[in-house]
């Protein structure tokens, strides 16, 4: 998988010397330039702060308006989350995460999160109807079977019918990096 290329989670415990530290909260300094990263080591508990510079840094800009750094992991789990169960081959997941990472780039500034959840959807769609009634259901914050409804409508013919049936029994799902707060 080369979406966790960009942020490496590894980084030595200046106490301990351990390896195994955690990323505990992630936010863009100076204009986005570095990332500020508070991260805990998971064998003495120390918590520490480090400024990484000179990554590319990909920005989303939350509904918030809050800025964050671009998770691929975050994604990942949100669009492995709509998959789940459905016949989607690991390589086209994979293709289509590097996909958005890759719009995501070219955007150049701050990308809105709805943008990228708006990606994911358009990807989805082809891939498999069912993870796509899944992720829109989180991405667009349905408030009922109305909203539900007009997006069946948009799908075509017999299989949208079957996606709805489907989609309705699902459990609600969390879907990384458009629904984080
Ligand atoms: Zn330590």
């Amino acid at each position: 998988m080369t979406t966790g290329r960009r942020y490496p989670e590894g980084m030595r415990c200046p106490m301990c010397g351990v390896e195994d530290t955690r990323v505990i909260d992630s936010r863009p300094a100076d204009q986005g330039t570095t990332i500020r990263r508070r991260r805990a080591c998971a064998e003495c508990g120390h918590r520490f702060t480090t400024y990484e510079r000179g990554v590319p840094v990909l920005l989303v800009r939350k509904r918030s308006g809050r800025l964050e750094p671009f998770s691929p992991q975050k994604l990942h789990r949100g669009v492995e989350a709509a998959l789940a169960d459905r016949p989607v081959s690991p390589s086209a997941l994979a293709e289509l995460l590097e996909d958005v990472e890759a719009a995501a780039t070219a955007h150049g500034g701050p990308m809105p999160s709805e943008a990228i959840g708006r990606l994911v959807l358009d990807g989805l769609r082809v891939l498999d109807e069912v993870a796509y009634l899944r992720f829109a259901s989180v991405y667009k914050d349905f408030q009922g079977a109305g909203d539900f409804g007009r997006e069946v409508a948009a799908l075509e013919g017999e299989s949208a019918r079957d996606a709805l049936e489907v989609g309705e029994d699902s459990a609600p799902l969390r879907a990384g990096v458009v629904k984080q707060s």
